[in-house]
């Protein structure tokens, strides 16, 4: 096939043959791009390509998406299910029925021994909606553990936190249309052009369309600031104090949209009390941004017609990530941007399933935002599953990172992780390698048999991935969208709802609750459950979402019934005559004082490290460390460091360098760009040993999300660049 320059030198994409295309979405961020991976004549997947008419990516996929097919056959995968007595020792090969009731017996033996609350289970954002959904079902109706949670506590937890302290739900209430509506986009900690290609391209044409401003606040010169009309390099950290300079300048000058706000909020008085004292000038010696800028941007949201804020990261990975949240949703709701199109608060969120796993796990509550504390909530899934509503805990319990403290203490000795790396993805590397090392009993289910977490199992269990499943995934506009089986996972490795139902069989011995085997009976009893609710998808099932290239919720039976078509996108909440879930309908105004609580830079210690994403790689390379295509652009760990900065410490670009915080050091290469600060060093969080070898274990005191982008380092040149550069490439081999 040719592209392009036909005449000279024209793009040649090679025939791989390709005979069938088969639909599914993509596993890796929550853009959720509609892909069709072609297979050729012997079946096998050989190529990705976009899907013209699906409305979220419209023909278009990133560097990670293009690539996907590759993963089928990727190194590293489980084939057969494994045990061993201890984890020093060697694996031994074991058959499903063994390694089954191994699941079980060691679960209720912990239970017996330790109490119900003693083995903990941890899921993930990666797997499909009725898979968490089954989880949910078989940890809180059957094993009655209540320290179960997801690995979407490392990345949306202050997301979730935010939404709920504001409107009172979970539940982004914007949408990608919005982009072409606004007049104004403030990107909080949100670096599109890498961490969302997809969604950066929608927004990119809107604003070439439509000119509204682009005000990014990011300490880093990352590369949506570089096209933005105005960057705010804040001090890491301090995002709540702008926040409330912000609200400051908007009510001295009296734009705030008082109609809105006497409407559809509670609160006023207490936040126009706070933000009293959080004048420009006293605020801009906090969070670094000069006074006329806050002004500036104050003025510019507060009056523009619409204006929608963003933000992913960089304000969730922090001790204030649940304020800054709040903080986002304040601006929106004293301006009245909310439930408008153009006007919106959108959390960006991070892995392909992360919203399905906040709606339908059960993580944190009960299915479909409903909460353990609310009894009536109990009471409706008690019923619905057949179980005993007093089994279920009345509060939830712990965190994800908090789990690994109880590993510490004796408090959890059973551990069945599902599709999740804590030895590579939470801080503090060395104390989770000592609480791993304690457990009595560790099951690793996961696609991959080489991560670091599976070091320290006793038990692994061989997972599909992505498109050698079937089910659904949420995105980050609520778009729920299908994946068909195109592959069949390898060897004797099994779908993870294969396994959570042949465990659950174990459990369930009486067969009082229902367990369906098929990915599309389960997402219809997920409808009955979610009627009437605010993520109400009765009106969807799974041949309609892949018709429509993906629904946005709610789409409800009723609207079915009566022939209203599904949402094709710019679906929103909250709209004008919508309510916000609290009991009154209203939302809160809530006030922030902000406490310093960060590890900042210090003569030991001089660096801000601020960590992230590359557009090349996957959270913890699990899968793109194996692709080529991925991982030849990033091979290795790497640090942006100011070439000011770099010059006083004799550092060359090329040179590798040793990373040293309180908790521990690492190797990296030196690459000076002017896109940080002097006294600020920026590294890829993807590379396992390295990033959160040095990182904080702090926790954002609602969400218990770690603040993963505010450490301090110092950096030392290495003497020996050749026994550094050996040991850089040994330790990124797969
Ligand atoms: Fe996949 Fe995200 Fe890239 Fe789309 S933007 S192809 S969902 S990784």
């Amino acid at each position: 096939m040719l592209f392009g320059r036909t005449q000279k030198n024209p793009i040649k994409i090679a025939d791989k043959g390709v005979v069938e295309w088969q639909y599914a979405t993509c596993g890796y961020c929550s853009t959720g791009c509609s892909i069709e991976v072609g297979l050729n004549a012997d079946g096998k997947p050989v190529a990705s390509r976009g899907v013209a008419d699906a409305d979220v990516n419209r023909g278009k996929l990133c560097l990670k998406g293009i690539f996907e097919h590759e993963l089928f056959a990727s190194a590293g995968r489980g084939t057969q299910p494994l045990i061993r007595g201890h984890w020093h020792d060697a694996w031994q090969p074991t058959d499903w029925n063994s390694a089954l009731d191994k699941v079980h017996d060691e679960i209720r033996r912990v239970q017996a021994k330790y109490g119900p609350d003693s083995v903990a289970i941890i899921s993930t954002g990666q797997m499909l909606t009725e898979e968490f959904y089954t989880l949910g079902k078989l940890t809180r109706g059957l094993i009655g553990t209540n320290n179960y949670d997801g690995n979407t506590t490392l990345c949306m937890a202050s997301a979730v936190s935010g939404y709920k302290r504001s409107f009172g739900s979970d539940g982004p209430p914007g949408c990608y249309e919005d982009f072409e509506h606004t007049d104004c986009l403030i990107a909080w900690g949100s670096n599109l052009p890498e961490q969302h290609p997809i969604i950066y391209w929608r927004m990119k044409e809107a604003q070439e369309r439509r000119g509204f401003p682009l005000i990014v606040v990011d300490p880093r010169v990352t590369m949506l600031a570089q096209n933005a009309h105005m960057h705010l390099a804040i001090t890491p950290g301090t995002d709540v104090v702008l926040q409330n300079a912000l609200m400051h300048v908007i009510f001295a000058e009296g734009l705030e949209d008082s109609r809105y706000i006497a409407a559809n909020t509670n609160g006023v008085d207490e936040l126009r009390t706070l933000v009293a004292s959080y004048d420009p000038v006293t605020a801009s010696k906090i969070c670094g941004i000069d006074e006329d800028t806050i002004r500036v941007v104050a003025r510019t949201l507060a009056k523009a017609g619409a204006a929608m804020q963003i933000w992913t990261m960089g304000i969730n990975q922090s001790t204030h990530g649940s304020d800054g949240v709040v903080g986002i949703n304040n601006l929106a709701l004293i301006t009245g941007n909310i439930g408008k199109p153009g006007g919106t608060s959108l959390s960006i969120t991070g892995q392909c399933n992360a919203m399905g796993t906040r709606e339908w796990s059960s993580c944190s509550g009960l299915p479909n935002y409903r909460y353990l504390e609310n009894p009536q909530h109990r009471e409706e899934v008690a019923k619905f599953w057949n179980v005993d509503p007093e089994f279920f805990p009345k509060k939830r319990g712990m965190f994800q990172t908090d789990i690994y403290q109880a590993m510490e203490a004796g408090q959890i000795k059973g551990m069945w992780l599902i599709a999740t790396n804590p030895m590579s993805s939470l801080p503090n590397t060395a104390r989770i390698r000592k609480a791993m090392e304690k457990l009595e009993f560790c099951c690793v289910q996961d696609c991959y048999q080489d991560t670091e977490s599976a070091q320290y199992a006793h038990l692994y269990l061989p997972a599909g991935t992505w498109a050698e499943k079937e089910g659904v995934m949420t995105n980050t506009e609520r778009r729920i969208n299908l994946i068909n089986p195109i592959a069949t996972p390898p060897g004797k490795a099994k779908p993870d709802l294969w396994i959570f139902n042949r465990v659950a069989e174990r459990f369930n011995k009486d067969g009082k609750l229902s367990f369906p085997e098929k990915a599309a009976d389960i997402f219809l009893e997920m409808g009955e459950l979610s009627k009437g609710r605010l993520a109400d998808i009765s009106g969807m099932n799974h041949a309609l979402l892949e018709k429509n290239r993906g629904i946005q919720w709610p789409y409800t039976a009723k609207q079915a019934a009566q022939g209203i078509a599904p949402p094709k996108g710019g679906k929103r909440l909250y709209t004008e005559d919508g309510v916000f879930s609290y009991p009154d309908g209203k939302a809160k105004l809530i006030p922030l004082p902000f406490i310093d609580n960060n590890e900042t830079p210090d003569e030991s210690f001089p660096f801000w490290l601020n960590t992230g994403r590359l557009i090349e790689h996957w959270h913890g390379r699990t899968k793109t460390g194996k692709i080529g295509n991925n991982n030849k652009f990033s091979p290795i760990p790497f640090i942006e460091i100011n070439p000011d900065a770099a010059a006083e410490l004799g550092i060359q670009r090329g040179d590798y360098v040793r990373l040293v915080s309180r908790r521990s050091d690492a190797l990296a290469m030196a690459m000076p760009t002017q896109r940080v600060p002097k006294n600020m060093v920026f590294l890829p969080f993807h590379f396992h040993d390295c990033a959160n070898r040095l990182t904080l274990g702090l926790l954002d005191p609602h969400s218990r999300q770690p603040a993963y982008k505010q450490s301090a380092v110092r950096i030392e040149r290495i003497a020996d660049q050749q026994a550094a550069a050996k040991l850089s490439m040994e330790m990124r081999k797969f």
